[in-house]
């Protein structure tokens, strides 16, 4: 009986183990296909590269960006960051040394050190860097990857062999940095033209002072330069060079993966030592010319190190895919004859394909082949199959048909890529004269990002920004024969602008959170960076100012109500669109108003002045402009003056705006007002007829569309600027200066005839710049009518000033394009008063006109819509008293929000404001109120 009631006890126990396991299966089971259906592409593979986080080298088509060394200012990050200690190496060869000490090799032993800790390679770095000369070799990865990575980096020392997993160190492997680029440092490398590459595309590591053991076999003249064969001669090792394309991510490596690994560096220091003493023996009597090109060593050394120099470039077609849709057109051609790819249809098709493969290759991040074979792409091109199932016929046959002779056969055929995209692949197949650059965008959209299947990884996020997408966009209409748009050259010049010229903010919170599509979220400090950097939550996609991307979508976005997390850095960002980096004060209700209203009613100033960046200054400064022209007609007050007399018996009239044109509808920046200003100023009398009115309109139509006074000219120059921000300029400078009657001082950095500046202002007031530097500066700005460049967006900026901490001024040191241009522009500072009496909207002495002395004329003459504003609010306060004025002040704020969509206001600002704290029934960031507000 005790045995049945155990038995049954066993059995009960059985069944509820076999249930709970059946339904943990089942839930198992529902996750993955819930799980699948979100992300189809890459289900449950798991790519080491995914867990990278700091990735140099993205898939989009942005250029690489090269280190840049924190002590070096002027360099860009297209310039080879060690090339100056590399150019010394090859005028002055690094003296002979001793590779080994015993000059004889060594056998491998058994025994080798395995680095994948931080720790253990900062201990490595340490120790290298107590030697004269370390060899290297690295193990690629290219099969899964689109542009590859480097899996496996093998430095040996005489004693030691060391195999590095770069890919458990991948973000951290610049800790190697200083020895590779410490030129008393030799490194022995068999072949570097790639590993030189490979290093600065992963990263950052440069090579400084290298011996090429396949330099010093040309040099010698050897029947071969393989390493194969200077390992069988010297060292008689033999070795399998097929293991060369062993997948080299595995872990742990085979045994015969590190022997194999061992081997490529470990005899390379005495090889190198066998090489240096046949160079040596092979040069001329050294004592005659010691150190000479005719001494072979020194020319092994110079050749190597001309290897150094070369930089990591990502490749740049025309269109993507290009490149390997010639390469296939030229192979079948040659194949097929002539007459079968007279077909436009097929060389279309072989084009678009390759465009297709080579976006997918770039957002999953495999390698072209690892997509689709180029055979599979000649056949899908010549047989066009309409169906699933007769694409995937079509390409496993190709595959087949050629795979037996390669190592590829083992692919998976179709790629789980095709499986995933076979849709789109069969509408690109079906549908020939689809635009290109639609089905694109709609794969981009569908299929990437947070609600996207494909993987959204390191690897391919920049591709959703919107410079990637401009980019590709521009590549395929360049290849549809359409024009090159100039708004996105201006939007791609200014994307560079922001690249390369960004200013720092202030260290406390300099740090950027960007979302996975390349909005900006907000600015914050370092620990909250890490904070989701640790949880792998994101991924590093700027080292200075440190800025990372989001892999998740966020619960909020700035725009959304009452998200604390964002606003907290209100202050001192753009309130349109966040930027930080620069921004103008911008005052919401014109001045030309403003400075007629009571006293009382102007206190709200604060409320009213908001920060803009350029492009929403712009915007909103435009919006305004039309406004005025609206209020203008509404109350049959004209907006423009010819002339203001002297008496300030006003004569009005309306200028006819024909002459300002387009200039007129849009508007005029500040940027383009100050370049526009200070190409008159200096170079009025003496530029073509032509450009002189062409600029004289852009600054007229900024002023109203009235006369321009050398004043007003001078005031544009100082559009935006803060006093503050100009003596932050002037310290910066080491300079400091009283207002004089010159308002506007210019100056050279490098004073010719090396007079200080400060002698330079004592004597002239005014310092002048060299007239070669202005020449090149104007040259600039002229270049800007055709299309705007990032230098132009840099001189405007750096005119606009910034009010960061080390804004602009920082920003003017480091640029190698304005130091080229030796100019930097200084205004005098005003002392402390308000921004208003900055502008060219300056402020009259008192309210009235009736100024009689000069001094106030000129002033006068500054008003621009002054004498409408006037009127305007003598109108409004006849007619409705303060009520009025403050009716109108909303109607301004209005116009605002109406231009701007501001999403970074202060929580208190409102539409209503009025000095009593009604607000928030209107609040803008009530978007339901609007509508009804506007009906007012
Ligand atoms: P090695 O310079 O021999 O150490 O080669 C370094 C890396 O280059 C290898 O890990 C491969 O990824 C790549 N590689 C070199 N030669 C070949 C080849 N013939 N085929 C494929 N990959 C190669
Ligand atoms: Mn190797
Ligand atoms: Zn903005």
């Amino acid at each position: 009986m005790a045995t049945r009631e155990k038995i049954n006890a066993i059995v009960a126990i059985a069944c509820a183990a076999a249930v709970s396991l059946v339904v943990a299966a089942l839930y198992r089971r529902l996750r993955r296909r819930r799980a699948a259906g979100w992300r189809c592409c890459s289900e449950f593979e798991d790519k080491p590269q995914n867990r990278f986080k700091r990735v140099l080298a993205d898939n989009s088509y942005a250029p690489f960006k090269h280190f840049k060394r924190e002590e070096k200012e002027e360099v860009s990050l297209k310039m080879h960051p060690f090339e100056e200690e590399i150019t010394s190496l090859l005028e002055n060869p690094p003296a002979l040394l001793n590779f080994i000490t015993t000059h004889e090799y060594s056998d491998m032993s058994a025994s080798y050190v395995w680095i994948d800790t931080e720790h253990q390679l900062e201990y490595l770095a340490k120790l290298l860097s107590e030697e004269q000369v370390f060899a290297v070799d690295t193990e690629q990865h290219s099969l899964r990857s689109f542009l590859g990575f480097t899996a496996l980096m093998q430095i040996s020392i005489e004693r030691e062999d060391f195999l590095i997993d770069t890919i458990a160190l991948h973000d951290v492997m610049g800790i190697l940095r200083p020895v590779f680029a410490d030129p008393s440092i030799c490194k022995v490398f068999h072949g570097a033209d790639n590993d030189v590459l490979w290093l600065q595309r992963d990263f950052h590591i440069y090579v400084v002072n290298m011996f090429d053991t396949a330099k010093a076999c040309e040099i010698l003249s050897k029947p071969h330069k393989s390493l194969a064969y200077l390992l069988e001669t010297y060292c008689g090792v033999s070795t399998d060079k097929t293991l060369q394309r062993e997948d080299w991510r595995v872990r742990p490596l085979s045994v015969e993966m590190i022997e194999y690994a061992r081997i490529d560096a470990h005899y390379l220091l005495y090889i190198a030592d066998c090489l240096a003493s046949e160079l040596r023996r092979k040069s001329p009597d050294t004592s005659a010319c010691p150190d000479d090109k005719f001494n072979f060593f020194f020319e092994a050394s110079r050749r190597s190190n001309m290897v150094c120099l070369q930089l990591y470039v990502k490749e740049i077609e025309s269109t993507p895919g290009a490149s390997a849709a010639a390469s296939i057109l030229s192979r079948n051609l040659s194949v097929q004859g002539v007459t079968s790819w007279k077909s436009s249809e097929i060389k279309d098709l072989i084009w678009k394909l390759c465009a297709w493969r080579d976006l997918m290759a770039r957002i999953h991040d495999e390698s072209l082949r690892y997509v689709l074979s180029d055979q599979a792409i000649v056949s899908l091109a010549v047989r066009i199959p309409k169906e699933p199932i007769e694409v995937y016929d079509v390409i496993q046959q190709a595959d087949l048909d050629n795979g037996s002779s390669n190592i590829y056969s083992i692919l998976p055929s179709p790629s789980p890529i095709v499986s995933t995209h076979i849709k789109e692949l069969c509408f690109l197949l079906r549908e020939a004269s689809a635009n290109i650059d639609d089905v694109f965008r709609r794969f981009l959209q569908k299929h990437l990002g947070p609600i996207g299947c494909c993987p959204l990884s390191a690897y391919n996020y920049a591709i959703l920004s919107e410079f990637s997408l401009k980019q590709t966009n521009t590549l395929f209409m360049k290849h549809a024969g359409e024009k090159f748009t100039s708004t996105i050259g201006k939007k791609a010049s200014r994307e560079l602008f922001v690249q390369k010229f960004s200013c720092k903010s202030p260290v406390y919170h300099n740090c950027r959170i960007y979302a996975s599509d390349g909005r900006l979220l907000c600015y914050c400090d370092r620990r909250k960076l890490e904070w989701y950097l640790k949880r792998d939550l994101a991924k590093v996609v700027e080292d200075d100012p440190p800025a990372i991307m989001l892999l998740f979508e966020p619960k909020g976005r700035p725009e959304d109500e009452d998200n604390d997390f964002y606003i907290q850095s209100k202050k001192n960002i753009c309130v349109g669109c966040g930027e930080k980096n620069h921004y103008l004060r911008y005052r919401i209700i014109p001045s030309c108003y403003r400075m007629h209203f009571p006293e009382h009613l102007k206190s709200h100033r604060s409320h009213d002045i908001v920060l803009l960046c350029v492009d929403c200054h712009e915007i909103a400064h435009s919006a305004a402009e039309k406004y005025k022209r609206q209020i203008a007609e509404e109350f049959g007050i004209p907006l423009f003056v010819r002339k203001i007399v002297d008496s300030g018996e006003s004569t009005v009239a309306t200028v006819s705006s024909k002459s300002l044109g387009v200039i007129e509808e849009t508007g005029v920046s500040p940027l383009q007002l100050r370049t526009a200003a200070m190409a008159l100023l200096r170079h009025g009398s003496s530029m073509p007829a032509r450009r002189y009115e062409e600029l004289i309109q852009i600054v007229k139509a900024y002023f109203g569309g009235r006369e321009i006074s050398r004043e007003d000219l001078e005031m544009a120059l100082l559009v935006g600027m803060s006093p503050h921000e100009r003596r932050r300029l002037e310290k910066k400078k080491g300079l400091s200066f009283r207002h004089h009657e010159q308002s506007i001082i210019y100056k050279s950095s490098t004073s010719s005839n090396g007079e200080t500046i400060e002698n330079n202002i004592k004597r002239n007031n005014s310092i002048h710049i060299s007239q070669e530097s202005l020449k090149d500066y104007v040259k600039n700005i002229d270049g800007r009518q055709t299309n705007t460049s990032a230098s132009d967006m840099h001189a405007g900026l750096l005119l606009s000033g910034d009010n960061s901490p080390s804004g602009n001024v920082q920003c003017l040191n480091k640029t190698e394009e304005w130091e080229r241009r030796n100019i930097c522009i200084l205004s005098n500072g005003h002392g402390h008063g308000d921004l208003q009496k900055e502008t060219c909207e300056a402020v009259l002495p008192s309210t009235s006109y009736q100024v009689p002395s000069a001094k106030a004329a000129k002033k006068l003459s500054l008003l621009g819509h002054g004498p409408h504003g006037k009127q305007v609010v003598e109108h409004l306060l006849n007619k409705y008293g303060e009520d009025g004025i403050r009716q109108f002040c909303q109607r301004w704020r209005q116009v605002f929000v109406d231009a701007i969509h501001p999403r970074f206001l202060p929580s208190g600002w409102d539409i209503m404001h009025s000095g009593r704290r009604d607000f928030g029934e209107y609040s803008v960031y009530n978007p339901s109120k609007k509508a009804l507000h506007t009906a007012n």
